[in-house]
């Protein structure tokens, strides 16, 4: 049976997004990040179209993903490298590890290594062996096909990011590795720092971290079925707690979606949804399940007709002071994926 909320996913504007990040990455070639389920939209789906496009390099976080992915025989990282639990999975060949530590990368060379990545820590202190590590041999005897770094503040002007750049340039023909990397999607709009291959998770969804990046277009809509119309009389509340209270009557649609859904509690009495033309603010307090809009200016609207939230992601971020990044991942299960 449908679904009574959907997200709506543009297959065009996704694509669009990657060749707009891959002119940008110059000589680079572009990559992307679809761990998370593809930031929550559907990491088979996202793939699919990125490789049809063109895109040859997919990254996840664990074995899981990959081996979601293993179907569409795509080439694919894994940023958290091998557990000892993951050695079955990653010698089978559908995927390769991204190495992150000294132990990691004993234990693939113990396995006789395939080919590789590496991440090294370049100032971020997250993941990644350190350059000590590399001029110490660490990585002697290893295939590595691409060594990455990550970058802590690409989204801002921060003197950390030349810093980082710097020390991995300075990493260049140190290794066995045959590409580096470093640039995310807010590093693909600063320049000089795309070196062989870009990773590009954020934009590619519709996310803008960067001014630079305002060519980036929406993939993301947000709509839900109403379940109920109802007139409120002046003076009477709204959901819980009472946040909203009518000055005049107020025509009230109650909608199919919650926090439940990733349709944050910060929308509360700010958020905004659209039917029609006309746009319907939410009154009061997002629920678990649902969200109440004003519809007195939708007055056709009835029970099983669908309204959109807004949710362009710049925008969505500043009202609710959700991050981009949280707003696409925290997108729930119950939202069906609809790709038109
Ligand atoms: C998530 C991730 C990316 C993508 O970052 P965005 O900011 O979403 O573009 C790239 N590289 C690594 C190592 C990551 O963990």
């Amino acid at each position: 049976m449908p679904a009574p909320l959907r997200l709506r996913l543009d297959g065009d504007a996704l694509v669009q997004n990657w060749c707009t990040l891959d002119r940008m990455s110059g000589t680079a070639a572009c990559g992307a990040a679809v761990k998370a389920n593809g930031y929550g939209l559907g990491a088979i789906e996202v793939a699919r179209r990125l490789a049809d496009a063109g895109c040859r390099d997919f990254f996840v976080s664990n074995w899981q993903e990959a081996a979601e992915l293993a179907p569409l025989g795509l080439t694919v990282s894994v940023l958290h490298g091998v557990r000892e639990e993951d050695m079955p999975a990653a010698t089978a060949g559908f995927a390769r590890p991204v190495l992150n530590t000294p132990a990691q990368v004993a234990r693939w060379k113990a396995a006789g290594g395939g080919a590789c990545d590496v991440m090294v820590d370049t100032g971020m202190n997250r993941l990644g062996i350190s350059t000590d590590d590399i001029a110490g041999g660490l990585l002697d005897g290893l295939a590595i096909e691409t060594l990455m770094s990550h970058l802590a503040c690409a989204d801002e002007d921060s003197p950390i990011n030349a810093a980082q750049r710097d020390r991995f340039a300075a990493l260049a023909g140190t290794t066995t590795a045959r590409r580096l990397s470093l640039a995310n999607s807010a590093g693909i709009a600063l320049n000089g720092y795309a070196f062989d291959l870009t990773r590009p998770g954020l934009a590619l969804y519709g996310g803008i971290p960067r001014h630079e990046l305002g060519t980036i277009v929406q993939v993301v809509g947000l709509e839900a079925q109403i379940v109920q119309r109802r007139r409120v009389h002046a003076g009477q509340t709204v959901g819980y707690n009472a946040l909203w209270t009518a000055k005049d009557d107020t025509e009230v649609a109650i909608v199919n979606l919650g926090y439940a859904d990733g349709y944050r509690r910060n929308f509360s009495n700010s958020g905004r949804a659209h039917a029609g033309g006309a746009e319907l603010p939410v009154l009061g307090r997002v629920s678990m399940d649902l969200t109440a809009v004003g519809v007195d200016v939708a007055m056709t609207l009835r029970e099983g007709d669908w309204i959109a939230f807004e949710y362009a992601l710049p925008h969505a971020s500043q009202t609710s002071g959700i991050s981009q990044y949280e707003l696409l991942t925290g997108l729930g299960e119950r939202l069906a994926r609809v790709w038109i």
